[in-house]
């Protein structure tokens, strides 16, 4: 059998491991095992989302409402933005997808930084398009237009924050490079973790409506994180009407599920539960950045709800995952990225405290 010859070029995907296999490979009861490797929201999902998906379960024979109208309205009121700005899917990953498919072919490229959120580069070797990476995983301008220069990519992806480093590029930083780059380059500002970085340092907030006024540029934001909602899959993107237009080519009917739909809406109608994730995160990621100083290695400041620990050659990134994994702590080992780090989501207090003694324990 054969397959298309740009999957020869393509490592799929590596997912977080799932508590279930913990259980099954170790041993461990699942309420033993802690989870701090997706980067989901350790507070669980608002509980009056949760409500509203019980309350919702006699609808999954129906199909949702393809036109999502009652959630682009609540997210159009949430960003100041018109419903036509808006394209909803299946997880943020689905409207990167339908960017990739609209605008690249074999003869395009696409430009990112070293190290950045995998599925840029899938979803571009899935067209064929060559993938151009800067020197470094900060989103330098510098380093960002050199190879602008050289290449003339078809999409710069900016992701800020960044995932798996967990660093941030200030506002002023993006709209630098978007100023910089013609029209025909479309521009994709992923901002999963935006919600954690605008907390933090309003010089790194940035809301779509600031970059509405660019016809090539598209902003990206998630359900995922912040909203609790991982395993719903939910994500938009927000544009120009005639770029969302042409995404819309892209899109199968339903592409998100009735009960996703329903918690979607339900999660815009009130942000305490978000504010309330963030202060939890805040505290808690002090937490593991005094860890890193008194254990004497490094950490990259995260704009994101996940730490990036930095060890030099005497810790080994692989063994020290491996050997947590095996206690039922399972956190991001950054190999596989060419970096000696690892990426732990921050948890709840209690499984921080899991994740402090066992790391202690395993570097012993
Ligand atoms: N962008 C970034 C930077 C991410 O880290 C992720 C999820 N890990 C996504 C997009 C996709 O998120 P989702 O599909 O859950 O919206």
């Amino acid at each position: 059998m054969k397959f298309n010859k740009v999957l020869e070029d393509i490592k799929i995907y590596e997912a977080g491991k799932p508590i279930e296999l913990v259980v099954r490979e170790f041993g461990i009861a699942p309420e033993n095992v802690v989870k701090l490797a997706s980067n989901e929201n350790p507070l669980g999902t608002n509980p009056a989302v949760a409500k509203v998906i019980a309350d919702n379960a006699h609808k999954a024979h129906l199909y949702p409402d393809d036109s999502m109208f009652e959630l682009k309205a609540a997210l159009a009121s949430k960003y100041a933005v018109q419903e036509n700005n808006l394209i909803i899917g299946a997880g943020s990953d689905q409207v990167l997808e339908f960017i990739s498919r609209a605008v690249l072919n074999e003869n395009s490229s696409v430009l990112m930084s070293a190290v950045t959120f995998a599925m840029y580069e899938i979803y571009a070797k899935q067209m064929g398009a060559k993938v151009i990476r800067t020197a470094s995983y900060a989103h330098q301008y510098d380093e960002f237009m050199e190879a602008y220069r050289m290449h003339k990519p078809r999409i710069v992806y900016l992701c800020t924050p960044n995932n798996p480093t967990g660093d941030g590029t200030s506002k002023e930083e993006v709209l630098a490079i978007i100023h910089a780059v013609d029209k025909e380059t479309l521009v994709v500002v992923d901002g999963a973790y935006m919600e954690y970085a605008a907390a933090k340092d309003a010089n790194y907030a940035i809301s779509p409506n600031e970059l509405l006024g660019f016809e090539n540029v598209i902003y990206l934001g998630t359900f995922s994180k912040a909203y609790g909602l991982g395993g719903m899959r939910v994500g938009y993107g927000i544009a120009q009407p005639e770029l969302i237009h042409e995404l819309y080519k892209m899109r199968p009917p339903f592409n998100i599920s009735t009960l996703s739909l329903a918690a979607a809406i339900e999660a815009c109608k009130d942000d305490s539960f978000v504010k309330e994730s963030i202060a939890l995160h805040q505290e808690e990621i002090k937490r593991y950045e005094a860890f890193a100083k008194e254990q004497g290695f490094g950490y990259i400041e995260s704009y994101t709800n996940f730490i990036t620990y930095l060890f030099d050659e005497t810790m080994d990134s692989t063994k020290i995952a491996d050997a947590l994994l095996k206690r039922g702590v399972i956190i991001r080992n950054l190999a596989s990225y060419e970096m000696n780090a690892i990426r732990i989501t921050i948890g709840t207090t209690r499984q921080n405290d899991i994740f402090f003694k066992h790391f202690l324990e395993v570097t012993a």
